[in-house]
């Protein structure tokens, strides 16, 4: 799960991570009313939306004069903020970061980072602050500092300040490092995150270390643990579709093909994509009804697929273990009359009661064909597509 910077921050705050002083806002009073408690004469007013490369797209506004606050509020808010991190149908913006504008005297780059591979946490780092690190990995590597801590024994001091020396920080912030990466790896074990990523972090003319910028990922699988974390989850920013799968206990990912897949068990579902590509198409999403399918749930799945404009044929693959199969064709063969199913469905069922439910689905009069086996099933679907 992605929360917003500000929310980010107040996070950080809580860790004793030094970030500017600001406020969220929704409208252009709450915005003008936010500049007017900070102390600084320059104020920073940045889109809140789940992706970076606000500034360069017009998200992050200096205000010189606070009373220029509100109108800059104004002309932000319900802008479509189009980055290369939000696809090109951009997002829109509904909040706003007040906050103080900082003096820079320079910019780093540092995130926290979990490492299947290595099983470890690495800290990656940079003097080359305010760009995209991939941008900076792909020309000048040498630029980068990687550190990776073993969770069993956590991150130490010494390792901070090697880091520190290596990309050649002044010694006045060189304290403030090693407490700062400290307080950001409790942060990281501690709420479950993914990634922690600041981008810049700031030396500020004053020698302080600063996170201009936050960006924070939580282990979905961590968040039934953090209550905290969860009432951050804002829903604007989340896929419809995939919000409500979730609500019906479906798990639903949205992707870009255009075979709609309704499968049982998270196994069977990326096996079916797997085939799905053998047969030449692409999937449009990974949808697993759970186990125990029932008529509601397949329904329920049904309209979830069919709201996706991309779906131009779906393949039901559903394996009665569990639930007899037909069950399962009496659901769809439900679904398919409350929901107007009008792209070509292809549907295998196997297992308790394959034989009867085939028939059943046979008999329906719907519009449908009947697969024997997986791989005939995407051939059909595919062939369907075409
Ligand atoms: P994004 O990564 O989405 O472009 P950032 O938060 O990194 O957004 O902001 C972009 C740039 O705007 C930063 O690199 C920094 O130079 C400037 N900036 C952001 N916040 C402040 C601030 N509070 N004071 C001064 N400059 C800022
Ligand atoms: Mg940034």
């Amino acid at each position: 799960m992605n929360i917003h910077e500000y929310q980010a921050k107040a996070l950080f705050a809580k860790y004793q991570i030094p970030v500017p002083n600001g406020k969220v806002a929704f409208n252009p009073q709450e915005a003008q009313a936010a500049a007017d408690t900070l102390a600084t004469p320059i104020t920073v007013v940045k889109a809140q939306i789940h992706a970076g490369g606000r500034g360069k797209a017009g998200g992050v506004k200096l205000a010189k004069n606070k009373s220029d606050v509100a109108s800059i509020a104004q002309e932000l808010l319900g802008k479509i903020l189009i980055t290369p991190q939000t696809g090109p149908q951009g997002k829109e913006v509904k909040k706003l970061l007040v906050e103080e504008g900082v003096d820079i005297a320079k910019e780093l780059y540092v995130s926290w980072v979990a490492d299947r591979g290595t099983a470890s946490i690495v800290l990656i780092a940079s003097t080359e602050g305010g760009m995209e690190i991939e941008e900076v990995a792909a020309h000048s590597p040498d630029k980068i500092v990687k550190l990776s801590v073993d969770p069993v024994i956590g991150y130490q001091a010494h390792q901070g300040r090697t880091v520190g020396f290596k990309l050649g920080l002044p010694k006045e912030v060189i304290g403030q490092w090693v407490a700062m990466l400290g307080n950001l790896y409790r942060l990281f074990i501690e709420k479950d995150a993914s990634q922690i990523e600041i981008n810049p972090l700031i030396i500020t003319k004053q020698n302080k270390l600063m996170a201009l910028d936050a960006k924070v990922n939580f282990d979905d699988n961590a968040l039934l643990r953090h209550e905290d974390i969860r009432a951050f989850r804002d829903l604007d920013e989340e896929d419809p579709l995939e919000t409500r799968a979730t609500a019906h206990g479906l798990n639903y990912v949205k992707l870009d093909g255009t075979i709609g897949c309704m499968v049982n068990g998270a196994g069977l579902a990326m096996a079916t994509m797997d085939v799905i590509k053998l047969a030449g198409a692409e999937p449009a999403n990974f949808l697993d009804v759970g186990g125990g399918a029932s008529k509601e749930t397949v329904k329920e799945a049904f309209q979830i697929l069919l709201s996706d404009p991309n779906v131009k044929g779906v393949f039901v693959n559903i394996f009665g273990g569990i639930v007899r199969c037909e069950r399962i064709a009496g659901g769809i063969i439900e679904a398919a009359k409350e929901v107007s199913i009008n792209v070509p469905l292809v549907v295998r069922l196997e297992g308790t009661n394959a034989k009867e439910a085939k028939q059943m689905l046979a008999e329906s009069g719907l519009n449908l064909t009947v697969a024997d086996t997986l791989w005939d099933g995407a051939q059909k679907i595919v062939a369907q597509v075409r």
